[in-house]
């Protein structure tokens, strides 16, 4: 069995093979090799090699045909391995299916001895010899053999400092020969050993410590937050050094095909001339432009043979891999050689551009376009920006406060404050607020949704803070760990900074910088477009090509995209994202505007059902109007309503000025407030006294809820729209509760639409929530006209912990594998998605129509989304501004199923 591929002179053994076998360098070699273009020679040992290795097996296996290997390159480089007259080098480099940047291990330079040294020497000066071999001794000391790379790192500061020189190209080639001598002396000290002096003993240790670095921590925890499996291992490929640093005829580069930040179609990249191609990534040098640029120091104008052949590789490349390329080159002595080639990574602007272009260009199809995108990248399309230029500034002026993980994209900047209540005062002022907390709780909620930004101290990527903000689409870091919140001074500090609550801060969620002052931000351009119409479509590139990929889209998918809105704003923006209909209306929302909150408690305190139902009479107009303005926005697409959720303590007040606030300006005492506040207080996981068991005790308040929606449709209908409510009851998980509500909400409709004298048209149905009612569906479905999935609470209840503690414990469980990651971010298909499963197909066992949609978080993560797909759900249902995520992840996970290819890019 074929396990290793000889690539070089124009023929590829591995050609056409793919990712799967050779990893994503050793593919790329292959087919670079096999279009012509100039690739130094070399092979590619294939990735199953690594899963055995993994498992424990030797390398033995492989030796044969990595020897006959070894001939083919010796003969295609014309050059041999350990001959001291002509030394053949190798560099020797990792190479998974999906690219890992920087996270596993190379070797450059090997095949350097101590007799092949001198041989480089004669051929191409002594300095230039000294100095591969001192890198390679660096490199193979720190992989292989494992010797602290910073001893090295000293031996060479020690001869600096002697030399009293300062920069690595001020050192002679006596000075480089002291280093390998120290560096030599280095390993014999800590390992026991002379360096070995045997090329093939080199290589073979660095085969072994490539396919080794496999395993190791850095390699584990990006393959854990990148999704990529365990098994699929590394190729490791062996080429043919070429040397860049070689004088001023030779240079290393990179390049991409197109601009990855724009996605604008021109060459973008840089070089250095005289260097090798870790010295571009150190970043001691600053390197130079490709394009000509009249600096006279451009690829194009200082060797410009090179750059027109890098040209021509470019249209090859693009031609053949019908995507953007990002290029690794090395020019020596005038002569160009491809290193590497892969898929560009780049922003979402770039994406949605690319993928367009290169549908008009004849390069991919509609289908492949929309695979090219990944979902999460529309989020950067939408999320508002800062002045890059005013930005840089800023921290140039030493304002930068600290970084954090960027939770949420985009820019806000506002008044720091310190609690959700002062973020509630202050943006009730009409200030911008940038929430700054330690980490946050429920309680913070409103504070949250009053800021622009939040921004915490502690906690991860799936922190409260984090999630919420991902939901509400705010701007949010979070773990931004240098900087502490001082309460008892009212300010936050990090080392040499501070800012006082009140002060102006701005925070950019794309990149996690957090910045002391106001810088100006902007809506999006998309935004600008869609919701403010600032900019008309014609004048907006991103927006003609983000609308596109968004067609081509909903041509492509089979699952409905509905919007969780509780006004008639967010109503707005879900119909100009796209929406088809509204999956969740969470009626609660509408109770806490400040005028509301009043008669909210009011009705919550009330002694009798007649004051309670008087209460209520002042509520009703209001959510009537809430429900009109809803059903304007949405037309006859479908707006599901959920009647009352939470229990009832969460309307009362729970600090003290409130509450004095609140008895004063009800009349009524603070230790009522108090004694009722605590009397209905429920803990996480809330199961107990509300939605429909609140239903059933307190049946005036859904009526009321009923009536205010079947009024609201009425007015509609009257102005001549086609209302189509659905009216949902929550938390159910036995039919008995949904069959009472289901009688109680017939029997208040047919009385308002018996006063209107109008056909109403509507739907009554429920959510699935709590675990019990997924495994009754096929009881709950008999009477009931849809489900909905809230996978908010099934999480939280199928896990028995709730969302707030995951800022605690959850990154330990995942850390230590108790749990492989975290249930909320995304939905699990052995728990969560299991229920799911099971109250899709026992609902559809009694009612094979049963529309089933999903309202709960998971609705706009593109990975869950792909799951609702195939259990056969009707719609998801996602906060507004996910809508053009979920419709992109629809049709993706519509094309998965008909095996096209996805993304490789992410
Ligand atoms: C849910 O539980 O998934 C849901 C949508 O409801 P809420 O988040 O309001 O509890
Ligand atoms: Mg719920």
């Amino acid at each position: 069995m074929k396990r290793v591929y000889s690539f070089g002179n124009g023929v590829a053994e591995g050609a056409g093979l793919g990712k799967e076998t050779l990893g994503g360098k050793g593919a790329g070699l292959a087919e670079m090799t096999a279009l012509g273009i100039p690739v130094p020679p070399g092979f590619t040992i294939e990735t199953s090699v690594c899963a055995d290795v993994s498992r424990g097996a030797s390398l033995d296996g492989i030796r044969p045909e990595v020897e006959s290997a070894l001939v083919k390159l010796e003969h295609d480089a014309d050059k041999h391995f350990g001959d001291p007259e002509n030394p053949l080098l190798v560099s020797v480099r990792s190479g998974a299916r999906s690219s890992m940047p920087g996270m596993m291990d190379t070797i450059l330079n090997l095949g350097l001895t101590s007799r092949t040294v001198k041989g480089l020497a004669a051929r191409s000066g002594d300095r230039f010899a000294f100095d591969c071999r001192r890198r390679f001794l660096e490199m193979y000391g720190d992989v292989v053999l494992r010797v602290p790379r910073h001893e090295f790192e000293k031996a060479m500061k020690e001869v600096k400092k002697a030399r009293g020189v300062s920069s690595d190209a001020d050192l002679s080639a006596a000075d480089l020969a002291e280093i390998v001598r120290r560096d030599e002396q280095i390993v014999r000290q800590r390992t026991g050993h002379d360096f070995p002096d045997d090329p093939r003993e080199q290589l073979w240790g660095a085969i072994g410590a490539v396919f080794r670095s496999w395993e190791n921590e850095r390699a584990k925890t990006y393959r854990k937050l990148h999704h990529i499996p365990d098994d699929w291992g590394t190729a490791v490929s062996v080429q043919a050094m070429v040397f860049g640093n070689r004088g001023e005829t030779s240079a290393t580069g990179v390049a991409f095909t197109r601009d990855p930040a724009s996605g604008e179609r021109k060459f973008y990249g840089e070089f250095l001339p005289n260097a090798q191609g870790e010295d571009v990534v150190a970043g001691l040098r600053t390197p130079r432009p490709l394009n000509a640029d009249g600096s006279g120091l451009s690829l194009e104008e200082t060797m410009p043979r090179a750059y027109a052949d890098l040209q021509l590789v470019r249209e090859r490349l693009e031609k053949r891999f019908r995507d953007m390329q990002d290029l690794e080159f090395t020019i020596e002595e005038d002569k160009l050689y491809l290193l590497q080639t892969r898929n560009g990574k780049r922003t979402g602007f770039a994406a949605v551009r690319i993928a367009t272009d290169m549908v008009d260009e004849g390069l991919i199809d509609a289908e492949e376009a929309v695979a090219r995108v990944e979902p999460e990248q529309l989020v950067q399309l939408l999320a508002p920006i800062f002045d890059g230029k005013e930005k840089d500034a800023a921290v140039k002026q030493g304002r930068l406060l600290g970084k954090g993980l960027p939770a949420g994209p985009g820019a806000a900047c506002g008044r720091i404050a310190l609690t959700a209540e002062r973020a509630v005062a202050m943006a009730g002022k009409g200030e911008p607020v940038v929430l700054v907390r330690e980490e946050t709780s429920p309680e913070d909620i409103a504070g949250m949704h009053a800021a622009a930004g939040i921004l915490t101290t502690r906690g991860g990527a799936t922190s409260h803070a984090a999630v919420v903000a991902r939901g509400m689409g705010r701007t949010c870091i979070v773990g931004a760990g240098e900087i502490t919140v001082d309460h008892a001074h009212k300010e936050i500090r990090s080392k040499s900074l501070k800012a006082a609550e009140g002060d102006w801060i701005s925070i950019d969620g794309t990149t996690g910088e957090v910045l002391i002052g106001k810088l100006s931000t902007r809506p999006s351009e998309v935004l600008q477009v869609t919701i403010e119409g600032t900019i008309k479509p014609e004048d907006s590139a991103v927006h003609r090509a983000f609308t596109r990929i968004l067609e081509w889209a909903d041509a492509r998918r089979r699952l409905g995209v509905r919007a969780n809105a509780d006004t008639p704003n967010d109503a707005r923006i879900a119909r100009l994202f796209g929406a088809e209909g509204i999956g969740l209306c969470r009626t609660e929302h509408m109770f806490f505007e400040a005028r509301r909150i009043v008669a909210v408690r009011e009705m919550i305190l009330a002694e009798t059902l007649a004051e309670r139902r008087a209460a209520l009479a002042k509520i009703l107009p209001m959510q009537r109007e809430d429900f009109l303005g809803i059903f304007r926005e949405m037309g006859d697409r479908p707006v599901t309503i959920r009647l009352l959720d939470p229990p009832l303590h969460e309307f009362l007040p729970h600090d003290d000025d409130t509450m004095q606030k609140t008895a004063t300006e009800l009349g009524v005492s603070i230790e009522k407030i108090r004694e009722r506040t605590h009397a209905l207080k429920e803990t996480n996981p809330m199961l107990g006294h509300r939605g429909c068991r609140l239903g059933i005790t307190n049946p005036e308040i859904y009526e009321m809820q009923v009536r205010a929606i079947f009024e609201a449709a009425a007015a509609a209908m009257r102005e001549g729209l086609h209302p189509n409510p659905e009216i949902m009851i929550p938390l159910v998980g036995a039919r008995g509760e949904f069959e009472r509500l289901r009688v109680l909400v017939e029997d208040s409709a047919k009385k308002v639409i018996a006063e209107a004298g109008l056909e109403i048209p509507y739907k009554v149905g429920t959510m699935i929530e709590v675990p019990r009612a997924a495994l009754r569906a096929n009881r709950i479905a008999l009477n009931c006209d849809f489900f909905s999935f809230g996978t908010n609470d099934l999480t939280q209840m199928t896990y028995g912990y709730s969302r707030d503690d995951v800022g605690t414990f959850l990154p330990v469980y995942i850390a230590e594998g108790i749990l492989p990651e975290d249930p909320f971010s995304s939905l699990d298909q052995y728990g969560v998605g299991e229920l799911v499963a099971i109250g899709t197909r026992r609902g559809r066992e009694v009612k094979p129509k049963l529309k089933v949609g999903i309202c709960g978080e998971h609705g706009g993560d593109p990975r869950s989304i792909e799951f609702f797909n195939h259990v056969g759900l009707d719609y998801v249902s996602c906060s507004p501004f996910r809508v053009p995520v979920a419709r992109l992840a629809a049709a993706r996970a519509s094309l998965a199923e008909k095996n096209v290819g996805t993304s490789s890019t992410a």
